[in-house]
């Protein structure tokens, strides 16, 4: 299908950016990688009058590292991230994530701070930034902001982001030694949405015991979930295979997924119990040097 027809503006910096979004008002989009807003816009699930192309501005696709943090630019896109020896270094879990969303075509042009702007559950990098404890900076008229991702998604496809608010940077701090993550999903043919997807990143103590532990969940409930009991119960722990067994358990009971074309709530929540196991068992071999 064709799009409705719509104002199209290209600002050349932040500030003409956000002022255009304050003049424009709520229904004015933000227009990134174009990956999520423009099939939306072809199937009329979304009509907006004004679009605000952000990909003119320069000085926004950097990967860098500051003060222990690596920071991603707002058009930073999933191939940037995918080829990044600074990312696989410092972050290998991005990389697990990124090389498992959509195709190399649709990655070429998705930004990761668009994944996340979109506010959809069966992204994969929410639940991945989610287990980092990523901050994420938004520029708005007000000047700059941060905001926890934890607070980031409080419900189906909305954000915390005001709507003359663009995100500029997703900072995370960087592992310190002795950590390892991963991001598991499982989709039923290449190039498509989880079905269920889990991201685990853990930091070992030198007693060999879980100092910190961080679960994001994909598209098992109407928001990313940050599953807040397994994290809780994997904290002191010495990650066995039986202390594995029994946190992918309490993960699988921390989903709430809806029974759909890709598959029974039921299903779904084994999924997690499954992938979680996984995740945990590779995230605590890349913890200790392996995998
Ligand atoms: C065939 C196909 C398969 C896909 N499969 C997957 C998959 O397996 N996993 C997955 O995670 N994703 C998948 N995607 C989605 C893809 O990764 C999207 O591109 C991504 O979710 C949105 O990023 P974008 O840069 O394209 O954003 P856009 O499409 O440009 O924007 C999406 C939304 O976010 C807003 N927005 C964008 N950037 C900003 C910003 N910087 N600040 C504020 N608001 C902003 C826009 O206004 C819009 O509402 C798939 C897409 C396609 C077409």
């Amino acid at each position: 299908m064709i799009p409705r027809s719509f104002e199209y503006s290209a600002p050349a910096t932040l500030d003409e950016a956000v002022s255009l979004l304050q003049k424009l008002g709520p229904d004015a989009k933000i227009l990134s990688g174009g990956q999520s807003l423009i099939p939306m816009m072809k199937l009329r699930l979304a009509s907006p009058p004004h679009i605000v192309d952000i990909n003119g501005i320069q000085g926004l696709d950097y990967i860098s590292e500051v003060d222990g943090a690596l920071r991603i630019g707002a058009l930073v896109r999933e191939s940037d991230l995918e080829r990044s020896a600074l990312v696989k270094s410092r972050c290998p879990i991005l990389i697990d994530t990124t090389s498992v969303i959509a195709d190399p075509l649709v990655r070429n042009q998705a930004t990761v701070c668009g994944n996340l702007a979109h506010g959809d559950p069966a992204n994969d990098h929410p639940a991945t930034m989610l287990a980092l404890g990523a901050m994420l900076v938004a520029v708005g008229p007000k000047g700059q902001r941060e905001i926890s991702i934890e607070d980031f998604f409080p419900g189906l496809f909305t954000t915390a982001l005001e709507p003359d608010e663009i995100l500029k940077e997703i900072r995370i701090t960087i592992p310190p030694p002795s950590s390892g993550g991963a991001y598991l999903k499982l989709e039923r043919k290449v190039g498509d949405y989880a079905t269920a997807g889990v991201a685990v990143q853990i930091t070992l103590h030198s007693s060999g015991a879980c100092q910190r532990a961080g679960v994001g969940l994909t598209n098992v409930g109407f928001t990313p979930l940050k599953a807040r009991q397994t994290e809780a119960f994997l904290q002191g722990k010495i990650l066995d295979d039986a202390t594995i067994k029994q946190a992918a358990t309490i993960a699988a009971g921390e989903s709430q997924p809806v029974d759909d074309i890709r598959g029974s709530a039921e299903y779904k929540r084994d999924l997690v119990r499954v992938l979680g196991a996984r995740a945990l068992k590779l995230a605590v071999a890349r913890a200790k040097g392996g995998a």
